[in-house]
C-alpha cells in the first residue's frame, strides 16, 4: 500500500480540514440541540467540491479516489459528525448510481449530487428487515410501463430532507434474493409518504424516517440495474459506506481524543494539570492507539476499494467490515473515556463530549451491525 498524497490531494485534504475546524465544529453544539438538518453544511462541501471525490469529471466529480474521500470523511465528521455522516450516506447512494445506473441516470442525478443541490438518501431496510436485508418484503410488482410498489422502509437517513431516494425491493416475495432490485425515487412521487423523525439518542442533526410507499407507480427509467440483480447492488454499496463510517467514527474519535487532552491540560486537581496524573496519560494514550489503528483499517480498505473500481468480485468485503466493526467499537471506547477524563463536566451538555458518545454509539448498529460484521470477517476467513 502507498500511503503518499499528492500535492492535490494534500491541498483538498488541508481545505477540508480548515472548513471542518472553522465552520464546521462551531456550530456542532446548535445542529445537534436544533434536531435539524443543516442544508447549509450539505451545500458548503458541494461548493467546495468535496462531494465529488468518487466521481469523474464528466458529471462535475474530481476523481480524487475512494482513499482520499474517506479522509475527507473523517475530516468532516472530526468538525461536525452529522455532516460527516450525510457525506457518507449521499456518497454512498449516488455511487450506487455511477455503478449500476445508466448514462441518462447518471446525467439526470449526479451533477447535483455532486454540487450538492440534489440529496440522496439510501433506503433499504424495513420495519420488519434490518439485518436480512435478503428478505425485505417492499413489493415492486411489475404493471405495464414500469412497477407499483407497497411496503415500508424504515430508518432513512435525512429522509424527510432527501431529494431522491436510491430504494431497495423486491419484484416478487418468492424470489427471496433474485427478487431484490433497486430503484431510483424522487421526493414528491405521488404514492410516497415520508414518517415524522424518530426521536435519537445522538445525531440530531440528520433526520431518520420511514418511508411509505402506497400504489406508488415508478416508470422503468427509474429501475437502478437489472431486475433481481439489486442485493448485489446493495452489498457492494454498503462496503464503501461502511469505509465512509469507519472514517466517520475515527473523525469523532479524533475530536473526543482532542477534547479530553486539551481539557486534562486545564483541569486542576490537587494543585496540578490532570495531565500530569499517570492514569489519564496511560488513558489518551490508549485512546490515540486505538484510534490510529482504526484509521489504518479504514485506509487500507479504502485504498483497497479504490482499486478494486467496477470490479465487483474484488470488493474488499472482509476489510470493510473490519474497518467499520473497529474503529466504531473502538470509537465508543475513546468517547467513553473522554466522558470519564472530563469528570462530572463531560456528564453536562455544557461541554462537547457526551455529544459525541451519544452519537458515536449508533455507528456500531448502522450499515450493518458489527455482529453482522462479525459474521461477514468470519464467513470470508473461512473461505479462504
Ligand atoms: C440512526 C439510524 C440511521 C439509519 N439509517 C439507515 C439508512 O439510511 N438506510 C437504511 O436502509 N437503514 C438505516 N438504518 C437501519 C440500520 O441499518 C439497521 O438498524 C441495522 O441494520 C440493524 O437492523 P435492526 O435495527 O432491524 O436490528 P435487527 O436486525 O433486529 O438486530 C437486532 C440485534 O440482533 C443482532 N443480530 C441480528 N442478526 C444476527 C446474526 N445473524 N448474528 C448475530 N447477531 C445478529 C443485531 O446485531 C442486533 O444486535 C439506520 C438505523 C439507525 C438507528
Amino acid at each position: 500500500m502507498d500511503f503518499s498524497y499528492s500535492e492535490e490531494e494534500l491541498e483538498v485534504l488541508d481545505l477540508v480540514r480548515q472548513v471542518a475546524d472553522e465552520q464546521l465544529a462551531p456550530n456542532l453544539a446548535a445542529i445537534d440541540e436544533s434536531g435539524e438538518f443543516s442544508r447549509g453544511n450539505f451545500k458548503l462541501l458541494g461548493e467546495l467540491g468535496i462531494l465529488g471525490a468518487l466521481f469523474p469529471e464528466e458529471y462535475g466529480g474530481t476523481d480524487l479516489g475512494f482513499l482520499t474521500y474517506a479522509m475527507c470523511v473523517e475530516e468532516v465528521s472530526r468538525g461536525d459528525f452529522n455532516t460527516g455522516l450525510t457525506m457518507s450516506v449521499h456518497s454512498m447512494s449516488a455511487s450506487t448510481i455511477l455503478k449500476f445506473g445508466t448514462k441518462s441516470q447518471k446525467e439526470k442525478y449526479l451533477p447535483g449530487a455532486i454540487a450538492g443541490t440534489n440529496l440522496l438518501a439510501f433506503a433499504l431496510s424495513e420495519p420488519d428487515y434490518g439485518s436480512d436485508s435478503a428478505s425485505i418484503k417492499c413489493h415492486a410488482k411489475k404493471v405495464s410501463g414500469g412497477y407499483l410498489l407497497n411496503g415500508e422502509k424504515a430508518w432513512i437517513t435525512n429522509a424527510l430532507d432527501a431529494d431522491q431516494f436510491v430504494l431497495w425491493a423486491t419484484i416478487d416475495p418468492q424470489l427471496g434474493k433474485t427478487g431484490i432490485t433497486s430503484f431510483i425515487i424522487e421526493k414528491g412521487t405521488k404514492g410516497l409518504g415520508i414518517g415524522p423523525n424518530e426521536h435519537k439518542m445522538g445525531g440530531g442533526g440528520t433526520t431518520t424516517s420511514s418511508l411509505i410507499l402506497t400504489d406508488c407507480f415508478l416508470p422503468n427509467e427509474n429501475r437502478l440495474g437489472e431486475e433481481g440483480k439489486g442485493l448485489r447492488t446493495a452489498l457492494n454499496s454498503l462496503s464503501g459506506g461502511r469505509i465512509g463510517i469507519a472514517a466517520n467514527a475515527t473523525g469523532v474519535s479524533q475530536r473526543a481524543i482532542n477534547e479530553a487532552a486539551a481539557y486534562s491540560k486545564k483541569r486542576i486537581q490537587f494543585d496540578v494539570p490532570i495531565c500530569e496524573f499517570q492514569g489519564i496519560q496511560w488513558k489518551l494514550a490508549d485512546m490515540d492507539t486505538k484510534c490510529e489503528a482504526g484509521r489504518l483499517l479504514y485506509r487500507k480498505a479504502a485504498y483497497m476499494k479504490q482499486f478494486a473500481g467496477n470490479d465487483i468480485n474484488k470488493d474488499p468485503i472482509k476489510e470493510a467490515s473490519q474497518a467499520k466493526c473497529y474503529a466504531t467499537d473502538v470509537g465508543l471506547e475513546i468517547c467513553s473515556e473522554a466522558v470519564q477524563i472530563f469528570g462530572g463536566y463531560g456528564y453536562s451538555r455544557e461541554y462537547p463530549v457526551e455529544r459525541l458518545m451519544r452519537y458515536i454509539k449508533v455507528t456500531q448498529i448502522f450499515e450493518g451491525s458489527n455482529e453482522i460484521q462479525r459474521n461477514l470477517i468470519a464467513r470470508e476467513l473461512l473461505k479462504s
